[in-house]
């Protein structure tokens, strides 16, 4: 079997190296550089942010996906010798409104914890006063996600079934009938029998060429990068939707805005001033440290988050695999397994109803 792969962000990334390790011949197709998109532009949050809030087909994926990262991440060391920093440094939310819901939501297993003032300040020493209490997902990891993208393309690179072809736009999908043939591409037309859209947030324009819509959005998100010193901040804290993240050099991540304005990527003087302001208002200490870096990237929203993972029901052979708006980062290892496992007729590791594209 000969597939072709649209896009190579984490999405495609990982979905390439789960086909080939499976036997498949892929050939990989990337407009621009790998993971220099979205997959660049996040945070690297391992969980949903307030995941309580999120539908059971979001927390599906999810919890597959976490219990797989330590995995995933092990194996891409070895295969790359690049480290992506999986940090299980805990996520603590600050001023929640609804922390009965996510107590609720989590049960007995200590998923998510309620801690006083006390604790919040062992676990955050440098957190501004003022707070009385937070809820405390003590599991939660982050990931440092271009650390993630260069250990994937390094592994990819190494994988003899897999043809990786960067700075080659597909611009259109070639049918036979109701059947996909391959792909038109920059550097000339690909063949295969399966064709998996991986294309982020340009899915749906890829599919409108061949008569299929798909409500996938692009919503902006901005972010700036403090350089503080190690041990500033601790954890991952949030507070009314933004957040802040700590890398292991002491780099501190602050996101993140989320706007509609179509596939524009131009960062703001406004959006700058409002997560460095945020930011500080949690840990002071940031007020020392540099901005060294301001980016915007177009998360691929799905309504309700919930992302498309199935065949094209029109076009024999034609997959998508897009759409995880907030969440692809986390939802990737679980999102390709599922893909794989549809296109391979193997065991399925969530049910795969919900994340069809005629739902
Ligand atoms: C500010 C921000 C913070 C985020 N934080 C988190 C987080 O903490 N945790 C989390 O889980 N998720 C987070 N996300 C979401 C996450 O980054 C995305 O859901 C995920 O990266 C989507 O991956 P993808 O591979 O589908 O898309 P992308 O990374 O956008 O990759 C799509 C690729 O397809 C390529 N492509 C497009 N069209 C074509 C074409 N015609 N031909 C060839 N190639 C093409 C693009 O160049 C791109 O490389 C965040 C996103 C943003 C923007």
């Amino acid at each position: 079997m000969r597939v072709i792969i649209i896009g190579a962000g984490a999405i495609g990334l990982m979905q390439a190296r789960e086909l080939a390790q499976k036997g498949v011949a892929v050939t990989l197709i990337e407009k621009g550089l790998c993971a220099r998109e979205a997959s660049w532009a996040g945070g690297g949050i391992v969980s949903p942010l307030y995941p309580w809030r999120y539908s059971a087909p979001v927390t599906a994926l999810a919890s597959w996906s976490q219990s797989y990262y330590p995995n995933l991440v092990q194996s891409l060391e070895a295969e790359s010798g690049i480290d992506p920093e999986l940090s299980r440094h805990g996520l603590l939310m600050l001023s929640v409104d609804d922390p009965d819901d996510a107590l609720a939501w989590a049960g007995e297993g200590g998923w998510i914890q309620s801690v006083d003032k006390q604790e919040l300040y062992r676990l955050e020493p440098e957190l501004r006063e003022g707070f009385n209490e937070a809820l405390w997902m003590p599991q939660v990891a982050s990931i440092r996600n271009p650390r993630l993208a260069r250990a994937l393309r390094a592994s990819i690179t190494a994988e003899k079934r897999i043809t990786l072809v960067e700075e080659c736009a597909v611009h259109e999908l070639m049918l036979d009938g109701d059947k996909v043939t391959g792909v038109a591409t920059d550097k000339g037309e690909f063949e295969a029998e399966q064709v998996i859209v991986t294309a982020g947030a340009w899915t749906g324009g890829l599919l409108e060429g061949v008569g299929v819509h798909l409500p996938i959005e692009p919503v902006r998100g901005q972010m700036i990068l403090f350089k503080a010193r190690p041990g500033l901040v601790k954890r991952v804290v949030m507070r009314d939707g933004k957040y802040v993240i700590p890398r292991r050099d002491g780099r501190v991540l602050a996101g993140s805005t989320l706007e509609h304005v179509g596939f524009d990527k131009t960062t703001t003087e406004v959006a700058k001033n409002t997560l460095a302001d945020l930011a500080i208002d949690m840990f002071p200490g940031l007020a020392d440290a540099q901005i060294e870096h301001h980016w915007a990237g177009l998360r691929p929203a799905a309504p309700m988050g919930i992302p498309f993972i199935g065949e094209v029901p029109e076009v024999a052979g034609l997959w998508v695999n897009a759409g995880h708006f907030r969440n692809g980062l986390v939802l990737a290892p679980a999102s390709v397994r599922l893909l794989s496992a549809l296109l391979l007729n193997e065991t399925v590791p969530v049910d795969p109803v919900p994340y069809q594209l005629a739902r």
